[in-house]
């Protein structure tokens, strides 16, 4: 078979990401980054295996960043004329209630999407970005969009719906829409294939920078951390994860907050970063060796939400076989492993040290043979799964 790619595209309001991803074989072939779209320097790295060229210049838009990008496909390789890119897939963050998979992007979706604003505004409005430069520079390949809400199209009523007024709810469209979709689907279906066994009740944590919980069972999800917006939830790097909306209220009119202030202390200035004064995991750690008390603070908040959520998720689902760790934390933080486990021991989770600490990109079970639940680290790879949800349309 002649090999096939995907270009797949993560459009932000001032980034691009990309990647080139051979979709049978699940190879990377390229990747890079634009940054700083629309300031007075941006930058773009473009990797091909080991080798890697960093641009430095302005880039005005979306249209010019994408464009170096292809220049630079040409003069440092991969080729693209020669690749045989057979679909764009664009990532997505809201897809609202009309996407329950992948879509062929046509100006009817393009329409939804943009419909779809008002819930996903810190996103929607770059993903049309990188929709509309890539249907114009590549306008020969069919573009495809996938969504992180998608797999959390079909969570049950029970769990989608918050406890509002119906009317209002459903007038203002809020219900949990979920996100880390395209991750939890990849990673959950990689657990199912790894053990083999089709019927598991999984919990999935995503934890990067932002992170996420999921409940699946038998490859459906029936729970999410995320709600009406990545907020909800899990503490992350510079979110609050759950907290009281009734603090708003208080923010509001206590400390004479904006709702835009409020919207940013939520959303940037806290989490780890308000908690610890660092979003970075191996930062908090290093101070908690050095004997930081506040550090250490966070890290047990951090790990308390954890502990709520995988014992909430196994109740919801009425047991628990395999607890999986991914994205840069949960792929790398041995020690976060641990002791969330250690939290654990009371549900018969038992992890063998040393294979806690092995270090590899592939996913791999670390609990031991007599835990009651297997445990496993598995990377999360959410630009093959886009393009393989892309390649299901062709
Ligand atoms: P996102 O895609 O949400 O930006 P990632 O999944 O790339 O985030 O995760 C980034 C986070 O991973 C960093 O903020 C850092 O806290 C954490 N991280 C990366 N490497 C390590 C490591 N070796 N140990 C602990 N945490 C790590």
């Amino acid at each position: 078979m002649t090999t096939r790619t995907v270009l797949v595209i993560n459009s932000g309001s001032s980034s691009i990401k990309y990647a080139l991803v051979d979709p049978d074989s699940g190879a990377s072939l390229a990747s890079g980054l634009v940054e700083r779209i629309g300031e007075e320097m941006g930058a773009i790295t473009h990797k091909r295996g080991q080798e890697k060229t960093e641009l430095t210049e302005p880039v005005a838009d979306h249209g010019f960043g994408l464009s170096e990008v292809l220049r630079l496909f040409e003069e440092q390789g991969p080729s693209l004329a020669q690749a045989n890119i057979v679909a764009v897939g664009h990532r997505v963050v809201q897809g609202g209630r009309y996407f329950s998979g992948p879509a062929l992007v046509d100006d009817e979706v393009v329409a939804r999407i943009e419909q779809l604003v008002p819930l996903g505004p810190l996103h929607n409005p770059a993903h049309l970005k990188g929709i509309e430069v890539g249907r114009r520079l590549l306008a020969e390949v069919p573009h495809v969009v996938v969504f992180d809400t998608a797999f959390f199209q079909d969570l049950p009523e029970e769990a989608a719906r918050y406890a509002l007024d119906r009317e209002i709810a459903d007038t203002y469209s809020i219900r949990r829409y979920g996100a880390h979709g395209t991750s939890h689907q990849f990673v959950s279906g990689a657990v199912s294939t790894l053990l083999g066994r089709d019927d598991l009740k999984q919990v999935v944590l995503h934890l990067g920078n932002g992170a996420s919980a999921s409940a699946v069972v038998a490859g459906r999800a029936v729970d999410t951390s995320m709600g009406l917006t990545p907020l909800e939830g899990l503490v992350m790097g510079g979110r609050t994860g759950d907290i009281d909306p009734a603090a708003v209220f208080h923010l509001a009119r206590v400390a004479g907050m904006s709702i835009d202030q409020i919207d940013h202390l939520f959303n940037r200035g806290s989490g780890m970063k308000g908690l610890a004064g660092d979003n970075d995991m191996r930062e908090v750690w290093k101070r908690i060796e050095a004997g930081d008390a506040q550090a250490r603070d966070a890290m047990d908040i951090y790990l308390h939400r954890l502990t709520k959520y995988v014992g909430a998720y196994t109740a919801v689902m009425g047991g628990l076989d395999a607890l999986t760790f991914t994205a840069g934390i949960g792929e790398n933080d041995d020690l976060l492993r641990a002791e969330l486990c250690q939290r654990l021991a009371f549900m018969g989770v038992q992890i063998n040290e040393g294979e806690n600490a092995v270090r590899s990109s592939e996913p791999r079970v670390i609990s031991t043979p007599d835990s009651a639940v297997t445990v496993l680290v598995v990377p999360t790879n959410e630009e093959l799964a886009i393009a393989r949800q892309a390649m299901t349309l062709l």
